[in-house]
């Protein structure tokens, strides 16, 4: 059957392995919506893909591994397959590995990788492909979504590799930031997940340049980021919820504290501490490295009681004494995070913490780590077992199916609890008109050391 001139030519179809952060998920989505504006559609499988993509994540060792099991998986399942991703930069270890793969290309490379599904599976173009309006692909659900402000970092921690392999910090422009959380907001994301790899360092390369945004000259840097942000409006006419990630503890951070506490902004703040002795976070390079932290952390509560810090750790960095780890609980104790993810330290290749002396021995740094969890997993059931009796706003996630009894549950999570890395809330006898990404207020009625579980707040008893 020949097309007229009506019908669309059948599309090529790309299919989507997407591993590693939330950070690679938006460049996931960047390359799928490149695809789609080509003519491209999207396999949701392995069989009916033309060509399949693997985003690679290649910051630890275990997770080359795993890339390379996703590549394998991929090969043996399709045969046609292309790699981009952070692992794409050792594309001789790929093809060492899966000498079929079509192309390699490394991260952030989306020319390339659109040039390779080009070349691969070339786009059945018609005449209309390119006029029909296409809203950008997401892989997140449509209420929450990622806003990815910056690209690469100017530090060079010692663990990392990051810089390597994502070069110097390379800021968007604030009016492109701007224009796609007004987009996705009008396309119903209620909650704005703001990533980079350092936050606070938005706009530092681009001397924090100004540009015109609804009449007024926004600065892209953090703080005018954030209240541009919280002046957006969801439908209800509330700010959306927005969460800032990967902030180090510079001075102007306590500049956004006071925008919580007015509600324009989430009170969240992640930030990736990984150590608290000076001495190791010397060693390790970090940035923001001073001794007034807890003293910071008491200031910005006394500002907005209700701010949730999440955090992550590293135990048995080369050189960490057992007086440094105790140093590390003690100021956990200070500290009181609401949420914290702990990590062995483990190399990376090419890494400069592999040249550092005294390795910490295996037992000892699984003695430590379960220490730091015992220590953090107490004072996170702490502070979510004061959260009973309260009324706290909880946006949906899921709803489920009705039990034997008729009853409906659905999982939602507090403000305190960003997707994917911190706790749940788990609600009881919903009704069954309640939706992911409504925005409810849930009495709170047990807890755990990580979760929440309550009701509606006019249901509970
Ligand atoms: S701040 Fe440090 S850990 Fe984070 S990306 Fe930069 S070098 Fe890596």
């Amino acid at each position: 059957m020949s097309n007229t001139a009506t019908s669309l030519p059948d599309a090529k179809r790309v299919g989507m392995v997407s591993l590693g952060c939330p950070k690679a998920l938006v460049d996931s989505e960047r390359i799928l919506t490149r695809l789609r504006a080509d003519g491209y559609a999207m396999s949701p499988d392995y069989a009916g893909a033309d060509v399949v993509l693997v985003n690679t994540c290649g910051f630890l060792d275990s997770a080359k591994e795993e890339s390379l099991a996703a590549i394998g998986e991929a090969v043996a399942e399709n045969g046609r397959v292309i790699v981009t991703g952070c692992m794409g930069d050792e594309a001789d270890a790929i093809r060492a590995a899966h000498p079929q793969v079509l192309a390699v290309t490394g991260a952030h490379q989306y020319e390339q990788v659109v040039e390779a599904v080009h070349e691969h599976a070339p786009p059945s173009q018609g005449p209309y492909v390119d006029l029909i309006p296409q809203p950008d692909i997401k892989l997140t659900p449509r209420h929450y979504g990622y806003l990815k402000i910056s690209e690469g970092c100017n530090h060079s921690c010692a663990f990392c590799i990051i810089p390597q392999l994502r070069g110097k910090l390379a800021s968007r422009r604030i009016d492109a930031v701007l224009r796609e959380a007004e987009k996705l907001v009008a396309a119903g994301t209620k909650e704005l997940l703001v990533i980079s790899q350092d936050t606070s360092a938005y706009g530092v390369d681009t001397r924090h340049e100004a540009r015109t945004w609804k009449d007024r000259e926004v600065r892209a840097h953090m703080t005018d980021l954030a209240r541009e942000l919280g002046n957006l409006r969801i439908a209800d006419g509330a700010p959306p919820w927005v969460r800032l990630h990967y902030v180090y503890p510079y001075p102007h951070v306590d500049k956004v504290i006071p925008l919580m506490a007015e509600g324009l902004l989430t009170p969240y703040l992640d930030i990736p501490f990984q150590h608290a002795a000076p001495a190791v976070l010397k060693r390790m390079k970090r940035p923001a490295n001073e001794a007034k932290v807890l003293e910071r952390v008491r200031s910005w509560r006394e500002v907005c009681p209700d701010i949730a810090i999440r955090s992550s750790f590293v135990v048995g960095f080369p050189g960490e004494t057992e007086d440094d780890f105790k140093y590390l609980l003690d100021w956990l104790e200070e500290a009181q995070l609401d949420q914290v993810g702990a990590f062995r330290f483990e190399p990376v290749e090419g890494a400069a913490a592999n040249a550092l002396s005294d390795p910490v021995p295996e037992p000892v740094k699984e003695e430590r780590y379960a220490q730091l969890m015992e220590v953090t997993s107490r004072i996170s059931a702490a502070k979510l077992a004061a959260k009973v009796g309260r009324t706290l706003p909880v946006i949906i996630d899921e709803v489920g199916e009705a039990d034997e009894d008729g009853d409906i549950g659905a999982t939602g999570r507090s403000q305190a609890d960003a997707p994917e890395i911190d706790g749940a809330v788990y609600l009881r006898n919903v009704p069954e008109t309640l939706a992911p990404g409504d925005i409810v207020d849930a009495t709170i009625e047990d807890a755990d050391a990580h979760d929440l579980y309550g009701a509606l707040a006019d249901q509970s008893a």
